[in-house]
């Protein structure tokens, strides 16, 4: 069971009293009640995770840089990072990565919830709006700049009509060969021009592409019948990276960056007493990659002194916390009960 707290439906995190946006806005009753039907039926597809299919190639980081990989151990796989996981990549880092892994289906669960309600968040919908509208401008914009390439090839063909019209008039052999010269470098030109052409052509579909996916990932209905492999093409298409940062074992500050420059941030726990929980935070909290820690900014109460009884200036106070701090600030407002997973 996944379990969302009342709060959260209306994207608010209350931190030491203050109330903090999360970033999630459920656009509507509606939507919301489509995602959540979603979730219950992801109930009968139990994900398989495999040693040999890691579903965050390339994307999944740790903070020493290198990429992770899943590691099993019986029937519990974990990703851990190259640096540590892998004997040829360990001799290649020495000293030794000191960063910990994150069990696989409780990281994965994290995730594609995450990507879930930031498709619904309007937000994301919003860039994403602007992302393809400027790829469909940018389209536009270069098939203007093939109608211009062609109009060359026109003018130039043209030009290449008259010479070869005026060569039929004229005997002197000297003319006639720098006539075919002329001609001959306007065939090249024309080429070059024809292969900017494709160059442009090749833009275009790239963009459309983009475009396609960006579509896709704003399809609810696809999530729906969305298998590992599935999620694997979501996660690629959204994520430009996602970080796990743990310094201590089995808790640690989770950062996902979208290609949208959306970022995000958890903190989780998995404990043997009180289980595993991932909190998502603030979107006006900041990750600290130097500190392994997170920044928040909060305002300090306006006192008014009896020498200036009406200075109500607000000063900000930034403060640095670890993930042991942020979920013991946050105890009780778990958003997933993982030790309950419905991914099993
Ligand atoms: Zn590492």
């Amino acid at each position: 069971m996944v379990i969302l707290k009342q709060t959260l439906y209306k994207g608010i995190r209350v931190y030491k009293g203050i109330e903090y946006p999360t970033g999630i806005e459920i656009v509507s009753p509606e939507l919301w009640n489509k995602a959540h039907l979603a979730i219950q039926e992801n109930k009968t597809r139990a994900d398989k995770y495999t040693k040999h299919y890691n579903p965050l190639k390339g994307i999944l980081k740790c903070p020493c840089g290198c990429n992770m990989q899943i590691v099993a151990s019986g029937n519990n796989h974990h990703y851990a990072c190259v640096a540590r996981a892998n004997k040829k990549e360990k001799r290649r880092h020495k000293p030794e990565c000191p960063y910990f892994g994150i069990n696989v289906k409780d990281l994965i669960a994290i995730l594609w919830n995450e990507v879930k309600y930031r498709i619904l968040d309007s937000e994301y919908k919003a860039k994403s709006n602007e992302k393809m509208d400027a790829l469909k401008a940018e389209n536009f914009q270069l098939l203007q700049q093939i109608e211009v390439k062609k109009g060359e090839i026109e003018s130039l063909k043209a030009d290449q009509a008259t010479i070869i019209g005026n060569m039929a008039l004229i005997t002197h052999t000297n003319i006639i060969q720098s006539f075919e010269a002329r001609v001959n470098e306007i065939d090249d030109k024309i080429k070059e021009i024809e292969n900017t052409i494709k160059g442009i052509k090749k833009e275009i579909t790239k963009n459309e592409r983009k475009i396609s996916d960006e579509n896709k990932a704003q399809s609810i209905k696809e999530l729906e019948e969305m298998t590992i492999g599935g999620k694997a093409e979501i996660f690629k298409n959204m994520f430009e990276t996602v970080i796990w940062d743990s310094v201590k074992t089995r808790r640690g500050i989770l950062v996902v960056n979208y290609k949208n420059g959306i970022q995000m941030m958890y903190v989780y726990k998995s404990t043997t007493k009180s289980g595993k929980i991932a909190i998502n935070l603030p979107t006006a909290f900041e990750y600290n990659p130097e500190t392994h820690k997170v920044i928040v900014k909060s305002m300090k109460q306006p006192q008014a002194s009896p020498e200036s009884p009406f200075n109500f200036s607000l000063e900000t106070v930034t403060s640095e916390h670890s993930a042991d701090e942020m979920i013991a600030s946050f105890k009780g407002e778990e958003e997933y009960d993982l030790s309950q997973s419905i991914w099993g």
